[in-house]
């Protein structure tokens, strides 16, 4: 059924009670997804910092894909199209020029081998959670492209292809997405209980181990789920964000983020009865920015995978989001969906609205020399079996 029909009172209640239903389904999942479509608030409007990342990494998979990749296995085995997948691909605007870069990559090594009269027909999976806008990507794919086209949706915590199905597997920004926040912080009962705050900076130590033990847990489920999705040899490149160093004080990690912004506006609300207390202390952000050395010991424990190149990347995106309001825009066009499942719609101009004026007095926050976060790039090989 679409919006611009006419709807008689009786299916008017019904479509109300089914959009009712499936708001309170997606809640009840953790489900949430960057903000759709095109306008102002949009993802595909606020995310040049994360298309920066795909262009800084460019020449980097491009050297890779030329030393690494196998396709003389690929040509002799079968006659089926190369499968690339990217994993958490939002509406699409910064996976289309990724996609490009990779099977014309990948063309070029065929081409390189003289294998040029066997190069493959390509077949690109758009993954991302079920919520996500995937009409705007169907909209938006290039027209010129060279790769058949399809979606994926489902967490990526989980097997979503068949058994060695996928060439390459590619990944950017969305591996700080924890599956879900840790059980233990909204859990008055539990040592980890992390009331009166929404993220693991400023917190208690326990906080941030149950943060920690979360996301390592997630990062293992990802790659077992992509062992068995890869062919042997298959590559995987992941770019993913994360800090420098922790700082971890004797009881506290301590570095204020903008998610601790939000935070402290949320809790002016409280004060000013605007949100109830349970509300903010059973809510907390589901997201881990890791350092260099945590994430290979995890992934270093995985049997399936070599480490065939790591380092830090050398992107500069977020330089260029030095007003507070295109800081605050970015920030509600990947944060949105989540609040509005905890606290609903009603209350976020408000809340952006706070997070704007104090983004604006801080002079932390948009200083360009503190920002410390940093993109990880991993390739990774599958083993054979
Ligand atoms: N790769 C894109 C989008 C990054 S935003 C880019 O670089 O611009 C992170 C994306 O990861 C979001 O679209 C979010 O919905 C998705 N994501 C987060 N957790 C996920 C999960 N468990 N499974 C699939 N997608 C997920």
């Amino acid at each position: 059924m679409t919006l611009d029909t006419p709807l008689d009172c009786k299916h008017k209640k019904q479509y109300e009670f089914n959009v009712r239903d499936e708001v309170a389904e997606k809640c009840k999942l953790g489900l949430h997804a960057m903000n759709g479509g095109e306008g102002p608030n949009s993802y595909a409007q606020n995310s040049t910092y994360q298309r920066g990342v795909v262009d800084a990494a460019k020449t980097i998979m491009e050297e890779e894909i030329a030393m690494k990749l196998d396709v003389k296995h690929h040509s002799s085995t079968h006659k089926m199209p190369f499968r690339i997948a990217d994993f958490g691909c939002s509406t699409g605007h910064n996976s289309f020029p990724a996609m490009q870069m990779i099977t014309e990559a990948v063309e070029k090594k065929f081409h390189t081998e003289g294998l040029a009269s066997r190069v493959p027909d390509f077949q690109v999976f758009f993954n991302d959670q079920l919520v996500n806008d995937f009409n705007t990507i169907f909209h938006s794919l290039p027209p010129e492209r060279n790769y058949h086209a399809a979606g994926v949706p489902g967490s990526f915590y989980s097997r979503l292809l068949p058994n060695a199905s996928l060439d390459f597997a590619y990944s950017s920004c969305a591996l700080n997405w924890l599956s879900r926040a840790p059980a233990a912080v909204a859990d008055h009962t539990s040592s980890a209980w992390n009331e009166g705050k929404v993220h693991y900076t400023g917190a208690r130590h326990e906080v941030f181990e149950a943060y920690a033990n979360h996301y390592a847990n997630d990062i293992q489920s990802f790659l077992e789920a992509r062992a068995q999705e890869l062919v042997s040899g298959g590559l995987m490149a992941l770019l993913v964000p994360a800090v420098p160093s922790f700082k971890i004080s004797n009881t506290s990690y301590t570095t204020p983020t903008e998610m601790d912004l939000i935070g402290s506006c949320l809790v002016d609300m409280t004060k000013r009865g605007r949100i109830s207390k349970e509300k903010i202390d059973s809510f907390n952000f589901p997201l881990y920015f890791t350092i260099p050395r945590e994430l290979q010991a995890i992934i270093e424990r995985n049997p399936s995978f070599s480490m065939e190149r790591m380092e830090i990347l050398n992107n500069q995106g977020k330089l260029t989001l030095t007003s507070a309001h295109a800081r605050a825009t970015y920030l509600r066009a990947v944060f949105e969906g989540l609040l509005v499942n905890h606290f609903g719609g009603e209350i976020m101009d408000e809340l952006f609205d706070r997070y704007t004026k104090k983004l604006a007095a801080s002079s932390l926050f948009l200083d360009p020399n503190n920002e410390k976060s940093i993109i990880i790039f991993v390739l990774l090989k599958r083993k054979a079996e």
